[in-house]
């Protein structure tokens, strides 16, 4: 009878020894996923900052102009959350379809994107 028992908890240390392993591995993946997307962050903000500065230098544009236009578009949706949401209106049933879908859910009519910031 022990024997049985001690074969049944082997098994069962076995099972959650692999488990863990298949863990440790996914968070692996996290982890170098989640850094890519820093590093991609990062030189967004980069890039960002190099077209406002071009901006600022050939414009008459100030950093106040650059304010106000974030809280317009961040209130777009009704919301002051720091994030933008773009809902289209669909061309056929006039409902709200998200900025990366090409055809409505509700009505499968083709809404072309028209904006390349909908492709983000
Ligand atoms: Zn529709």
């Amino acid at each position: 009878m022990d024997l049985l028992w001690e074969m049944f908890q082997h098994g069962k240390i076995s099972k959650a020894s692999s488990t863990a392993d298949k863990a440790s591995i996914e968070v692996g993946k996290a982890q170098t996923r989640t850094y890519s997307l820093e590093a991609k962050l990062d030189h967004l903000g980069l890039i960002n900052r190099a077209m406002w500065s071009l901006l600022k230098e050939r414009t008459e544009l100030t950093e106040k102009d650059l304010i106000d236009r974030v809280a317009e578009l961040d209130m777009v949706d009704g919301k002051k959350d720091n994030k933008i949401h773009d809902i289209r209106e669909c061309y056929g049933c006039g409902k709200g379809i998200g900025p990366k879908e090409e055809n409505c859910i509700y009505c499968g009519l083709s809404n072309p994107i028209t904006s390349a910031f909908n492709k983000l």
